[in-house]
């Protein structure tokens, strides 16, 4: 905080400009900034956003005021730029407001604030199979904040990281994965193992090959992040293979854009089923944010239930369909590594499909650990640490 003014919030807002102008009007405030941008702020919009001890809990920093027990008409009797430079409301209602300028910067809504705010968010780095695989070191995530910082940086933007140097007792990916937050259980545990069952609920626990997939699209929120740990893997084959399914959505956006949108409008069932559980979940394939960006893949043929969709969107559907999965297949987008004994796979579980080749148990034993981290976790862990 630059100026003694407080806000809703906990972290800091440096100062970019200062604040060189005040200017009211009917039902607005014009700010003017020295590097001579101009903000306009409604009064609503400021009354609403006033950060003194009875509009906001000075504890939890979280808003007691709700805008409908302000006038709707309420307007300045004066407004000004103080001796500490911040913006200082008098309203007629005789409440008054002082806003900290970096704050009030960091959320103006003018045009061009916006667009640069909009420039300035994290953007995923779309890879192919030349991916220069992102690598980091157990020891250095586990004692240095910094480090931990780039590796979840990696996680975020690029979607698949490797970490080396994990101890290999059983267990050891606890830590790690608690050096972001909370792991998230499921009906497969807080830790699940990959082995080779006799008894297997899921295709994974078995030998066979498993097609470039996402974990759980069984739920309606799929796990964010997903760990995969190496503990032995004696046996022949079982290669971990991974794409981005963000870099094959967008081509297919460019390359069959009937297909891309069938995917992202027809909704597809998987299904997780058991003796003890019947999990389903009815969603399309390729999810957009609000901006049309692709935000999640969501796909794993051996969960998939038989399609229900009309009679003439079902030839558009298997097309789509299977021009997806025959872009899993191609050679452009492919990644593949063999996991060593103390490696670690990270990777966004709602953008990096990932595969298995096919092991032979009869050559060695081979057993893998895993867990999920949701996304939310991650982005809140890097907000944190850049505070
Ligand atoms: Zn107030």
């Amino acid at each position: 905080m630059n100026t003694a003014a407080a806000f809703a919030d906990f972290r800091t807002y440096p100062l970019i400009s200062a604040l060189s102008g005040v200017q009211a009007l009917a039902d607005r405030i014009l700010v003017t900034w020295a590097d001579t941008r101009i903000s306009p702020f409604h009064h609503q919009w400021l009354r609403d956003n006033c950060p003194c001890p009875q509009c906001v809990y000075t504890v939890t920093r979280e808003q007691v005021l709700e805008i409908v027990d302000v006038a709707e008409d309420l307007t300045t009797a004066n407004a000004r730029v103080d001796a500490e430079g911040c913006l200082c409301v008098d309203w007629q209602d005789g409440h008054q407001s002082r806003f900290d300028p970096g704050w009030l910067r960091a959320h103006a809504y003018d045009d061009e604030s916006r667009a640069e705010r909009r420039a300035g968010k994290p953007k995923s780095r779309l890879w192919k199979s030349d991916l220069p695989l992102p690598v980091f070191d157990y020891q250095a995530l586990m004692n240095d904040n910094d480090a931990l910082l780039q590796w979840l940086l990696a996680v975020r933007d690029i979607g698949l990281t490797q970490v080396r140097g994990v101890p290999t007792e059983p267990g050891s990916l606890k830590l790690i994965a608690q050096r972001i937050s909370f792991i998230r259980e499921s009906n497969f545990g807080v830790l699940f193992n990959v082995q080779s069952k006799a008894d297997a609920d899921s295709n994974a626990y078995t030998a066979f090959n498993l097609p470039l997939h996402s974990d759980l699209p069984t739920r309606e929120l799929q796990p964010g992040l997903q760990f995969l740990h190496c503990l032995v893997n004696d046996a022949d084959g079982g290669e971990s293979i991974f794409v981005d399914g963000f870099a094959i959505a967008q081509a297919l956006r460019e390359e069959d854009p009937e297909s891309f949108k069938a995917l992202c409008e027809i909704p597809v069932e998987f299904r997780n089923k058991d003796r003890h559980s019947d999990y389903r979940c009815l969603a399309p394939i390729i999810a957009l944010d609000a901006v049309g960006h692709v935000s999640e893949i969501r796909m794993a043929n051996f969960l998939r239930g038989p399609f229900d969709a009309s009679v003439d969107e079902m030839p558009r559907l298997y097309r789509a369909y299977r021009r997806f999965i025959a872009m899993t297949r191609e050679a452009r987008f492919r990644v593949m590594t063999r996991l060593n004994p103390g490696e670690m796979w990270c990777f966004d579980n709602r953008r990096t499909l990932h595969a298995r080749n096919a092991f032979d148990p009869a050559t060695g034993a081979r057993h893998f650990q895993g867990c999920y981290v949701d996304r939310d976790e991650l982005l809140s862990r890097i907000l944190v640490l850049q505070r």
